[in-house]
């Protein structure tokens, strides 16, 4: 696969780059950029080689189904001109900015755009067909571009125009189709935990959060790659209850008994021991530990003290290590001690290779400081999921030849 560093004659031309600037802002104010500045090194080496740069993302959800005042009003809560504004602080040059996604004036700016220029245009999404990657519109934004660059590993996943029509396009003409420094990143660090080496196990996943609805194709992907599965959150209550235990009040997916009993028969995943519960999530009266059985009116909302031990002892033991999904609702710090304890565990870790992948895994990790000490946290929440239940492919990077 062609990487950005590697691409050839680039003066005069014009190079579409696929970035990730679907950042948080709120009446034109970017709470984070951490994304615009993610995409700044493959920019900048663009820019050094002489390319004309074209940058495309797309920035929230523009549901076109809705009455068209509604769709008027997100286009208006997602315009990317602040992210212009950002943008050509943090590159130090000025952005061309075009408020809209096709028609004259973005033709114009296009053909004006000079060597070692930058333009970024609107919201991808402003356009109905990006998300059904819809042939007439990647055809039509396909002709800005000399070359084709993904650097946007949180879309990946998705194969809408911007992602994945535009390359195809491109490169069936024979054009330059390259990754990004970012996309580089990603990819090589995920597939250490999608394809595990000997010598790199045990290989032990930690998964959490929610629903095991959710993550059915990551844990029936993970169950033939790792070693153990240690399973905690919300999402450990069907299997307990699968099993037979009494749950109380805590989230527990009935219809996915069966599908937890096989899993289980597996004999690598650990569950917790211990739970701590509460009467009432938003003001409890009691938050106490249980073993075995949780009381009716009570629910689950973290690991307990004998599960953190259990569960550290296992990772101590891990040479790879993959993560998603928190042992708690750790967005309450008093509920945050198993995730904690965890993030605690894979920090201790020696010469094992620590990946994070999920959005609210990334941001416990981050809330409680152990962000720095993973070898690699995903940007991109479902694409990095995507990535291990697809066996380390995406149609994002697949496109890309
Ligand atoms: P990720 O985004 O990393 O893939 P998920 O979205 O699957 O993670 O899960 C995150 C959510 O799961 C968090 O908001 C957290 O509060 C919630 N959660 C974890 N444990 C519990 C629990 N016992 N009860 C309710 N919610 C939980
Ligand atoms: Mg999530």
């Amino acid at each position: 696969m062609l990487l950005v560093q590697d691409m050839k004659d680039l003066k005069g031309k014009r190079v579409i780059v696929r970035v990730d600037f679907n950042v948080p802002q709120k009446g034109g104010v970017i709470s984070d950029d951490n994304r615009i500045v993610a995409a700044l090194p493959t920019i900048k080496e663009l820019l050094g080689k002489g390319a004309r740069v074209i940058l495309m993302s797309h920035l929230g959800k523009i549901k076109h189904k809705e009455a068209p005042e509604v769709v008027e009003e997100m286009k208006k809560k997602n315009n990317m001109a602040p992210v212009a504004t950002r943008l050509a602080e943090l590159l130090g040059q000025d952005v061309h900015f075009v408020s809209v996604t096709r028609g004259k004036e973005l033709e114009d700016a296009v053909a004006s755009l000079k060597d070692g220029e930058v333009l970024l245009l609107q919201n991808t999404r402003y356009e109905k067909g990006e998300e059904k990657n819809d042939p007439e519109l990647s055809a039509y934004w396909a002709q800005f571009g000399d070359a084709f660059v993904m650097d946007a590993f949180g879309s990946a996943h998705r194969a809408h125009a911007s992602t994945y029509g535009i390359p195809e396009i491109l490169r069936k003409q024979g054009k330059q189709t390259a990754i990004g420094f970012l996309v580089e990143k990603e990819v090589k660090a995920l597939k250490r935990v999608v394809e595990v080496k000997d010598e790199d196990r045990p290989y032990i996943a930690i998964l959490g959060g929610l629903k095991v609805s959710d993550k059915i194709k990551v844990i029936d992907s993970l169950i033939k790659k790792c070693d153990k599965i240690i399973i905690g959150g919300a999402m450990a209550y069907t299997f307990l209850a699968a099993l037979g235990r009494k749950v109380g009040n805590s989230p527990c997916e009935v219809d996915f008994f069966d599908y937890a009993k096989k899993m289980y028969a597996s004999g690598k995943i650990i569950l917790p021991v211990d739970s701590v519960i509460t009467d009432d999530f938003d003001n409890p009266k009691t938050i106490k530990v249980v073993e075995g059985d949780i009381p009716e009116g009570f629910e689950g909302v973290d690991i307990g003290p004998k599960s953190r031990e259990l569960f550290a002892r296992e990772i101590s033991r891990a040479k790879t290590i993959f993560w998603n999904g928190p042992m708690g609702v750790f967005e309450k710090d008093e509920f945050a001690v198993g995730t904690t304890a965890v993030c605690k565990a894979c920090a201790e870790l020696k010469d094992a290779f620590t990946v994070i992948g999920g959005g609210d895994s990334a941001s416990a990790a981050k809330k409680l400081g152990f962000k720095e000490k993973f070898s690699h946290v995903s940007t991109g929440g479902g694409a990095s999921l995507e990535m291990i239940e697809n066996d380390g492919h995406l149609p994002g990077i697949d496109v890309i030849g």
